[in-house]
């Protein structure tokens, strides 16, 4: 199974480069992100724990994330692989995974490091929430999400570098030139 974690800041392209990657490579997709937001439709109790969180760019708490995580990953049947997306986000998101995939007899094929300059990052989340309405792509939010990546989340580079996982991509540029960047490295697997 190829298990890839699509990783970077919010804005970076994560969601965008998932999409093609499911296309092309017949993967699961699990989105933390769309996770949560589909459960604040729903108006559910996980919903309402959420929404908190994000409405204010925290991280919701590790423990509820990594049941989450591992209920979705469970329910594909004959897999041929998962993107991981917007997971994990601190050290112990990234070490809860390693145990379960781990545990399944299975273990992260590479994480791929989106990367965008921060101006940039803040110019394409300004105009994504102006165009999909979501309610924490605003300016506010936005920078407290940006602090959140620099404090919790991007530690995780150093420690898929550790792991011997890392694959640094340049996240900027025409979308289909970084997704021929992105299989380059996956074709290599
Ligand atoms: P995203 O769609 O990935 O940008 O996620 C939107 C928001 O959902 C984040 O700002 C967090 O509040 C929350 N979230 C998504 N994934 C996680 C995760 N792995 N750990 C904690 N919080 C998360």
């Amino acid at each position: 199974m190829l298990n890839i974690v699509i990783f970077g800041a919010p804005g970076s392209g994560k969601g965008t480069q998932s999409a093609r990657l499911v296309e092309k490579y017949g993967l699961n997709h699990i989105s933390t992100g769309d996770v949560l937001r589909a459960e604040i439709k729903n108006g559910t109790e996980l919903g309402k724990t959420a929404k908190g969180y994000i409405d204010n760019g925290q991280l919701i708490p590790d423990a509820l994330m990594i049941d989450i995580l591992a209920s979705v990953f469970d329910s594909f049947k004959d897999s041929k692989g998962v993107i991981f997306d917007g997971f994990p986000r601190t050290i112990a998101q990234a070490e809860a995974l390693k145990t379960m995939l781990a545990e399944r007899n299975q273990e992260v094929s590479v994480m791929l490091d989106l990367e965008v300059p921060e101006e940039e990052l803040m110019t394409r989340l300004i105009k994504r929430g102006q165009e999909s309405g979501r309610a924490d792509d605003n300016e506010e939010t936005i920078k407290k999400r940006l602090v959140v990546y620099h404090s919790q989340t991007a530690p995780l580079i150093d420690w898929y570098k550790k792991d011997g996982k890392y694959s640094h991509i340049k996240g900027v540029g025409t979308m289909d030139g970084i997704f021929a960047d992105i299989c380059a490295v996956i074709d290599k697997l």
